[in-house]
């Protein structure tokens, strides 16, 4: 009998082990429940430039974990780019400019695996509007939420898959429908399975439009205000704020003024452009990404198999195939168990 398996969050952690899952397993039933699909998740507000950041307090071991996860996103985000299928999935490279950052600010293996890497000239520095500090530049992938959320789900389909839209309370409500459930709920994470160790870290955006500004430039303040201004295929996005244990989903004025005046300090000619959209998310911030299974109390005749992958903060994007492939991993050992059971 072919495993049924659910993956609870369709966002694009949820979406890229969902990918991999149908991929990995053909004779498997994969389904996607979520209460949100793209456009409305985290990952549709994401930046979505990769590097490793605002990774909570990741013990040195793990550090080495997310390097490898991260490493393992690059080279599938890498093939893409290389592919015809680059612009429908919205992965292309950029270069950013990190003002008051150093090469250290960078996780040491997550720096091997961007380009370019070094310390801004000082040239590179006026022009940036700074007289004098720090900075530094490289290129790596970006990856859009809102492109390439829907280039996953069509991917997904492809493979036979199914999306549900619906909202669950409890796990539990799924024991009796599915084999194994994958959960990536990211900040939903929190109520669904009660994990207080998830917690929002709130990011508001502004997105204008598409002008001659081409590169990310970012300058932290002092006071951990960071203006960021970056720019995509279709358009150019304004940040943003980085509020701990907020939950408002809704743009704040204050926040947009403060952002808006930020940006246009960077990079001047931004105030011309044309407002698209505010946009606010929650990153789904955790001491370290929860990536385990769990083998849940039995409930008559069955005992739930659970897979969790979520709470990669401000890094879910860059993190999100490497994690993926852990996941299936960790589901094949679920199957594997369940066929054992089934046979005696
Ligand atoms: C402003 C901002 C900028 C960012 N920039 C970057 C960046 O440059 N690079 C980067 O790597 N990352 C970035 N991030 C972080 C990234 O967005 C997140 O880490 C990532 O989106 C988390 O993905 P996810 O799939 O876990 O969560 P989500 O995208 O939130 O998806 C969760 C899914 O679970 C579903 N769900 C939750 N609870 C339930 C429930 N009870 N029942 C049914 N469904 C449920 C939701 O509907 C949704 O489909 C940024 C985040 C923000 C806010």
């Amino acid at each position: 009998m072919a495993a049924s398996i659910c993956v609870v969050g369709g966002g694009v952690v949820g979406m890229m082990s969902a990918v991999n899952i149908a991929e990995s397993l053909p004779s498997a039933d994969v389904t996607v429940l979520a209460d949100a699909f793209t456009p409305d998740t985290t990952s549709d507000v994401a930046a979505g430039f990769c590097f490793p950041h605002c990774l909570g307090d990741t013990p040195g071991h793990l550090v080495r974990v997310c390097s490898r996860w991260f490493g393992e996103t690059v080279d599938h985000l890498l093939s893409v780019y290389k592919s015809p299928a680059a612009a429908d999935a919205g992965v292309s490279m950029l270069t950013g400019y990190l003002m008051s950052a150093t090469t250290d600010t960078l996780n040491v293996a997550g720096r091997e695996r961007t380009f370019g890497l070094r310390p801004m000239s000082a040239a590179e520095l006026r022009v940036c509007g700074k007289t004098g500090g720090s900075g530094i530049t490289f290129t790596t992938l970006l990856a859009e939420g809102g492109r390439l959320l829907p280039w996953l789900m069509d991917t997904f389909k492809a493979t036979g898959g199914q999306l549900v839209r619906r909202k669950i309370m409890s796990l539990s409500e799924l024991y009796d429908e599915f084999d194994v459930l994958v959960n990536c709920t990211g900040i939903g994470a929190n109520q669904l399975v009660r994990d207080e160790t998830v917690q929002p870290v709130r990011g508001q955006l502004i997105m204008v439009s598409r002008h001659r500004h081409r590169h990310r430039h970012r300058h932290r303040h002092r006071q951990r205000h960071r203006h960021a201004s970056q720019t995509a295929i279709n358009h150019v996005t304004l940040g943003g704020t980085e509020q701990e244990g907020n939950w408002n989903l809704s743009p704040v004025e204050t926040d947009r003024e403060r952002i808006w005046e930020g940006c246009v300090r960077l990079v001047p000619s931004l105030k011309g452009a044309r407002v698209i959209a505010d946009r606010v998310g929650l990153r789904p911030c955790r001491p370290t990404v929860r990536l385990e299974r769990e083998t849940g109390v039995q409930q008559g005749t069955t005992t739930p198999q659970i897979v969790h992958n979520y709470g990669h903060g401000g890094a879910g994007v860059s993190l999100s195939w490497g994690c993926a492939l852990d996941t299936v991993q960790l589901v094949k050992d679920c199957v594997h168990d369940i066929s054992c059971w089934r046979q005696t």
